[in-house]
């Protein structure tokens, strides 16, 4: 598509946009009256106007069932985590029964590495991104020290390359041939937090089973703003949390996959709990674990069915929308942006985008590094009602979310982010 830089352009966006009429479907936080220019769902995603009558019919059903609810309900507590599963599975590409919404991302993390990462004398080592999320970065270190190793010498930490920032599918790859002998678990970000770049997990699954390694990723930034296959792509386990761009609220419900292949596999040592065990037995409540089939049996504890309520209300949305539509308008959405930012470069090339520029190896989100001034813009741009991320000290990161953002939003962004760039001295 050929952008132009004009308001009238991006109105004419907006009104051949098919998805245009759902962010009527979500609350968009104002400032003075007004609407703020929210491009912060990589951080928290905005709050469906359905969640709060999904709620209701939970806290009904209590008040009038109370414990009966758990399978008196109009969706019947007992199984109510089974209702997310379809619309799950569709978002990541797998089977139902190779996805579950349980717990919350780290412990999903710390879950799976338990039966994932089984090292041993020979083949310890995990090959992680450099500058990792925290958590993720904290899981593996105590994960590592837990199996009694040393992470300095377990951990490997691959750095993007210098001049770009990003890292490259053959880095990465030779990465994995290079510690072949060695490698227990390939763990990386489906999207990297800070960089916005998607990795090509096909890539990295073949390359990681050719070392005899698992391969897992960790989804936060990537369900709900690219394509995954994670079947199709033989990826062994992934986890993603819920309250981004499934926008299920503060600290929302988070998910696993484990692949199908390790379905019926009760040898894995795993961490159990009741809600993982046979369900035609579970209230035998006997001696003696046994898992039920596909991921569920990883499930420990029964579900938190308020905040589920409030994720199955976002991913009828994305179900009543279609992933691919959004993907599609997702593109074009931050194509503009690019286009967009690149003509206030052209005059002031104060900053650089390091998220790549190539389409497929990114998803809405955009992030700017500046050299200097980079708090300056961000609270400049907070008072102008737009709402951003900042990552200290040097980057912020810009994301127009396709279920909700406009591309007049994108339009408006730009004069105001441009403004704000002229009007200091670099
Ligand atoms: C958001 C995010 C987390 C947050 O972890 P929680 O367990 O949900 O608090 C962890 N890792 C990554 C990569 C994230 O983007």
């Amino acid at each position: 598509m050929i952008f132009e830089n004009s308001s009238a352009f991006a109105l004419k966006l907006d009104q051949e946009d098919e998805l245009k009429d759902f962010r009527n479907r979500f609350f968009i936080p104002t400032k003075d009256g007004k609407a703020v220019i929210y491009f912060n769902g990589n951080s928290l995603g905005l709050q469906p106007k359905t969640a709060e009558k999904y709620i209701n019919q939970e806290l009904k059903d209590w008040a009038e069932l109370a414990g009966q609810g758990h399978f008196k309900a109009k969706n019947p507590w007992v199984s109510y985590h089974k209702l997310l599963q379809k619309p799950l599975a569709d978002l990541t590409g797998a089977s139902e029964n190779e996805v579950t919404a349980m717990n919350s991302l780290t412990t999903n993390l710390h879950l799976l590495m338990v039966s994932f990462y089984r090292p041993d004398k020979k083949k310890y080592k995990i090959i992680m991104e450099n500058g990792a999320f925290s958590s993720d970065q904290y899981a593996v270190e105590t994960q590592v020290k837990f199996h009694g190793f040393d992470p300095q010498e377990a951990i490997i930490e691959l750095a993007p390359n210098k001049d770009k920032n990003l890292l490259a599918t053959e880095e990465i790859i030779e990465a994995i041939e290079s510690n072949k002998e060695e490698v227990a678990l390939i763990l990386l970000g489906g999207v990297n937090f800070y960089t916005g770049q998607a990795f090509d997990l096909e890539k990295i699954s073949a390359a990681g089973h050719k070392a005899g390694a698992i391969v897992g990723f960790d989804l936060a930034h990537a369900i709900g703003n690219i394509k995954l296959e994670l079947h199709k792509w033989d990826i062994d386990f992934a986890v993603w949390c819920s309250y981004k761009y499934l926008n299920s609220g503060p600290g929302g419900v988070g998910g696993a996959f484990v692949h199908e292949k390790f379905a019926k596999d009760n040898s894995m040592p795993r961490f159990g709990g009741w809600w993982g065990y046979l369900e035609e037995e579970r209230f035998k409540m006997e001696k003696g674990f046994k898992p039920m089939e596909g991921v569920a049996g990883w499930q420990l504890s029964n579900v938190p069915i308020i905040s589920l309520a409030v994720q199955r209300a976002s991913l009828d949305i994305f179900e009543e929308a279609g992933m691919d539509n959004i993907l599609q308008k997702g593109k074009q959405l931050t194509g503009y942006l690019e286009f967009l930012l690149k003509q206030t470069q052209d005059v002031s090339p104060c900053f650089d985008i390091i998220t790549p520029s190539d389409p497929s190896q990114r998803g809405c989100q955009l992030s700017l590094y500046f050299k200097k001034n980079a708090e300056e813009i961000y609270q400049r741009l907070i008072e102008h009602g737009v709402s951003v991320d900042m990552r200290r000290p040097n980057v912020i990161r810009v994301t127009p979310v396709p279920l909700y953002n406009t591309f007049q939003e994108v339009f408006h962004f730009s004069k105001r982010f441009d403004s704000i760039i002229k009007s200091l001295s670099f």
